[in-house]
C-alpha cells in the first residue's frame, strides 16, 4: 500500500485581526506549497464553514467570519472564484440560511472579501461504491456548483463523537433534516463515524483549514466554553490535521471515534508523530487541561466496554433539560431525529427508550438549556 505522507501546518495566531490572521494564513499556504497544487486559477471553490447554529462568533460554536474572511480573500487574490456555505443543522431553506448567515457575521465576511454566499437548499444522491458505511449518499446540491472544496472547520469537542474538526466538518454537506435520519439510523458511535468518513471522502476537500484561534471545551460542539489556543492550521489532508488538533488538546486515536476508524481504514495516522508539523511546534499549543464533554460516550472512557453496551439502555447518559434556561422553542423537539421528545406543558420531556443518545437537540438548543447527564453506575464505574 502506498504510504501516505501526513503533512500540516501549525501558526501561532493571537487575535481575530486582519492583519495577524493574514500573516498566519499565508504562512500555512506558503508551507502547504501555494494554492497551485490543489486549485487551478478560476475555479470556484467552496469554503464549507462550521455554522452549525445561528450563534454569533463569541460563542465559539462556528467558524470564526474573520477566519473566513481573510482565507477567502487570499483564494480571492490567487484567482479562485469563493463561496461560502454550510448545511447547519435543523431546517434548511433560504429564509434560515439567511438569519444563519447573517447572525454568524458571514454576509459581513463576504461583503468584505468579494465572496459569495450559498443560497442553493436543493440535494443530489450520489452512489458511494467505495463507501465503507454508506454506498449511496445525499449531498447537498452546492457540492456541484463548485469546481473544488475546503473544510474551514472550528476546534471543538463534540459530546457524541469527543472532537469535531474538519472530518465532522463535512457532515454539514448532508442537507439539513437528512443529517437527522443519517443520525438515526446509525445511533452507534463507531458506525457513524464510519459514515462521517465516507462523507468526507465522497466532499473531496483539497484542503482543510482549522479555526483553533479560540477553540470550545466542554460540552461542544455548541454547548460549551470559548478557549483561547492561538492555533491556525491547515493540511492537505483532513486526517492528519485532525490527529494534530486532537493531540494539541489532549485526545490521542483511541478517543476520538473519526481518527479510530480512519486509521482503520488506512486514512489516517496511527499517531499524532506520524504526521510532519511544518510552522511552530506543537508544544507551544499543548492545553492538557482542555476540558473534554461532561458525558464521553461509555464505550471510550471505560475499561468494561462490552458490558457497558450490553447493558447500554441502563447505563447511557440521559439528557436532562434545565427549565432555568429553557425558552420553550421546541427546537430540540424539532430536531430530534429520534422523535423521542415531547413537550409538557411548556417544558420538552424525553422519552429514554426512544432516545438514540445523538445529542442533536443538546447541539441545537440556543440556550444552553440541555446537559448530558452520566448515569449513576457509570459513574462509579468510572472511578474504578
Ligand atoms: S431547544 Fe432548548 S430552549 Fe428550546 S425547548 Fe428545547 S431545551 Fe428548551
Ligand atoms: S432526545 Fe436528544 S439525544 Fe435523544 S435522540 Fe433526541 S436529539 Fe438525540
Amino acid at each position: 500500500m502506498k504510504r501516505i505522507m501526513w503533512k500540516t501546518s501549525l501558526h501561532y495566531c493571537e487575535t481575530y485581526q486582519e492583519e495577524e490572521l493574514r500573516a498566519a494564513l499565508s504562512q500555512a499556504i506558503e508551507d502547504l506549497g501555494g494554492f497551485a497544487p490543489y486549485i487551478d486559477p478560476g475555479d470556484r471553490v467552496l469554503l464549507k464553514v462550521n455554522l452549525l447554529l445561528s450563534k454569533g462568533a463569541d460563542s465559539a460554536a462556528t467558524t470564526h467570519p474573520a477566519f473566513v474572511r481573510e482565507l477567502a480573500k487570499l483564494l480571492i487574490e490567487y484567482g479562485a472564484k469563493v463561496v461560502i456555505g454550510d448545511s447547519p443543522g435543523g431546517l434548511f431553506n433560504e429564509e434560515i440560511l439567511r438569519r444563519n448567515y447573517r447572525v454568524n457575521g458571514m454576509i459581513q465576511a463576504a461583503e468584505e472579501s468579494g465572496a459569495s454566499l450559498n443560497y442553493n437548499t436543493g440535494s443530489r444522491t450520489i452512489s458511494l461504491p467505495e463507501g465503507k458505511l454508506l454506498k449511496q449518499l445525499t449531498q447537498t446540491a452546492m457540492l456541484g456548483d463548485v469546481d473544488k472544496v475546503i473544510s474551514v472547520s472550528k476546534l471543538k469537542t463534540h459530546s457524541m463523537m469527543t472532537f469535531t474538526g474538519a472530518v465532522k466538518n463535512m457532515f454539514g454537506t448532508v442537507p439539513g433534516t437528512k443529517k437527522a435520519e443519517y443520525h438515526f439510523s446509525m445511533p452507534d458511535s463507531d458506525d457513524f463515524a464510519d459514515a462521517l468518513i465516507d462523507i468526507c471522502l465522497a466532499a473531496k476537500p483539497v484542503l482543510a483549514f482549522m479555526d483553533g484561534i479560540i477553540g470550545m471545551e466542554g460540552n461542544g460542539p455548541s454547548g460549551g466554553t470559548p478557549r483561547r489556543i492561538n492555533a491556525v492550521l491547515a493540511s492537505d489532508n483532513p486526517f492528519a490535521l485532525d490527529a494534530v488538533a486532537c493531540h494539541i488538546i489532549g485526545l490521542e486515536r483511541p478517543a476520538v471515534f473519526t481518527w479510530q476508524h480512519a486509521w482503520q481504514r488506512g486514512l489516517a495516522p496511527d499517531r499524532f508523530e506520524e504526521v510532519e508539523v511544518t510552522g511552530e511546534p506543537v508544544e507551544r499549543f499543548l492545553c492538557p487541561d482542555f476540558r473534554m464533554p461532561d458525558h464521553i460516550n461509555p464505550e471510550l472512557t471505560s475499561d468494561y466496554g462490552v458490558i457497558v453496551q450490553k447493558l447500554s439502555h441502563t447505563l447511557r447518559p440521559k439528557v436532562r433539560f434545565q427549565k432555568d434556561k429553557c425558552i420553550g422553542c421546541q427546537a430540540c423537539l424539532r430536531n430530534c431525529p429520534a422523535h423521542a421528545i415531547r413537550m409538557q406543558g411548556k417544558f420538552p420531556k424525553a422519552d429514554y427508550h426512544k432516545c438514540i443518545r445523538c445529542y442533536c437537540c443538546q447541539e441545537l438548543c440556543p440556550k444552553t438549556a440541555i446537559r448530558i447527564e452520566e448515569s449513576l453506575i457509570m459513574k462509579l464505574v468510572n472511578r474504578l
